[in-house]
């Protein structure tokens, strides 16, 4: 199909074409991002295809169709290519080869290039240090002598993550001791022969483990920024997020911190975004030191949990701008429109919201990925809780009764 219109090849690069409404949009993984993009697509008037192994997953609820393939499947992938006008990744563990499939059979205008450096830690790190965000020390690890070097010059406590495959803290430990090394499961040094070559030849950053020195953050915050194909940047305010267990648990937006540093962290997201070629979204998530300054956590090349805030507090969601920038439209500039504090739904929260949704004030902004069965920090939805002031967002937030004694200190910076 060739719903497509096109700008001259000679105004612009292949990666940049412009997708008119009625355009069709693969999606590559069906899970609750995938989902929200399809709805923010379709109210705009785009087809929705989307490719993932389960059955009735939560972006083909609200799809035109699944393939139903495994995320290996060379040829579902060249099928979702073809049909499409554009395709997109909503999560960064698919098969770089997959990707790099639909890249040759289709459009893939976030590229396969951002996917192999946002899915291995080392890559990611190197490249943001490289576009001049501060990245706290970090050292490959391959073996258990490795680890030992790098706790002897990163000092602890110290932080050990996979390289490939970590989601909500998983694959990663928290490092106070040597006893605490020791205790790290042998297997995890050997993860490397499973471990595919990006395509480049810098065999230095082939390592399955990186260990990071701790830092003493007082806040976690996180920009999503929007790029198009042409080079427009947008970004949108900064998060702060709340973790407990490695799992987002609340975003506060407007940050409690000081507008200098909110500033610095939007200022470096964007950054990242221009130096890596992004297209599409690029989430960054940042951690900030008592004295202000704002360190690089992690990459996501795709809409972000903590930007799910600004799809009722925000004049445009980050969900309708990933749209636009794939489609080749001009990026919104969102606007703040309400203070919010957006928390998530996991599994062993569902039942008290079932209870108590009939009694929720109209400013509690459900959302629920259709998700068949709550297991146990699995997310299974948010809520967006709007008010006039933060304060009374957060007040909001303690009477919708699912989250218990909430108790969210304003960050403390030392000046
Ligand atoms: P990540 O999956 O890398 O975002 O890590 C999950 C959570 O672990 C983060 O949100 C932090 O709360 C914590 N964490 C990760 N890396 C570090 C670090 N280098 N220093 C302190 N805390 C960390």
């Amino acid at each position: 199909m060739n719903t497509a219109h096109s700008l001259a090849p000679s105004q612009v690069s292949n990666k940049a074409r412009v997708l008119l409404p009625g355009a069709r949009l693969g999606l590559l993984g069906g899970g609750q991002l995938g989902r929200m993009t399809a709805l923010a697509a379709r109210a705009m008037g785009y087809r929705i295809w989307t490719l993932d192994p389960q059955p009735d997953c939560p972006c083909a609820q609200v799809a035109d169709h699944q393939l139903q393939a495994s995320f290996a499947d060379d040829a579902a992938a060249r099928e979702l290519a073809r049909a499409c006008d554009v395709v997109a990744y909503e999560f960064e563990n698919v098969d770089l080869r997959l990707a790099q499939t639909i890249e040759q059979h289709g459009y893939l205008p976030q590229g396969s290039h951002l996917l192999a450096v946002t899915q291995q830690r080392l890559r990611e790190k190197h490249a943001v240090a490289a576009a001049g965000v501060p990245v706290t020390a970090f050292r490959a690890v391959r073996t258990r002598r490795d680890l030992a070097a790098a706790l002897a010059e990163l000092g602890l406590p110290c932080v050990l993550k996979t390289t490939r495959g970590g989601y909500d803290g998983k694959g990663q430990w928290l490092l106070r001791s040597t006893a605490d090394a020791a205790r790290v499961p042998d297997a995890v040094f050997h993860g490397d022969a499973a471990v595919e070559p990006a395509g480049e030849s810098d065999t230095a950053l082939e390592a399955p483990l990186v260990a990071e020195a701790f830092v003493p953050f007082v806040a976690e915050v996180s920009v999503v920024v929007a790029r198009t194909a042409q080079g427009d940047v947008v970004s949108f305010p900064p998060a702060e997020n709340v973790h407990q267990d490695g799992i987002l648990r609340f975003s506060i937006v407007p940050a409690r911190l000081p507008q200098e540093v909110l500033r610095r962290a939007q200022k470096a997201a964007e950054r990242v975004a221009v130096a890596l070629d992004a297209v599409g979204l690029l989430a960054v998530e940042m951690f900030v030191t008592a004295d202000g300054r704002v360190w690089f956590n992690e990459l996501a090349p795709r809409p972000h949990n903590s930007g799910h805030y600004t799809q009722d507090a925000c004049s445009t969601s980050q969900f309708e701008q990933f749209v636009r920038a794939l489609c080749g439209l001009r990026l919104a500039s969102p606007r703040l429109l309400s203070p919010v504090v957006m928390a998530n739904i996991l599994g062993e929260h569902l039942p008290a919201v079932m209870r108590h949704l009939p009694a929720w004030p109209g400013d509690a902004k459900l959302h629920l990925y259709g998700k068949a069965e709550a297991k146990p920090g699995r997310k299974m939805g948010h809520v967006n809780v709007l008010a006039p002031r933060l304060e009374e967002a957060l007040e909001l937030l303690r009477t919708l009764q699912v989250w218990g004694p909430l108790d969210l200190p304003a960050p403390r910076l030392s000046s």
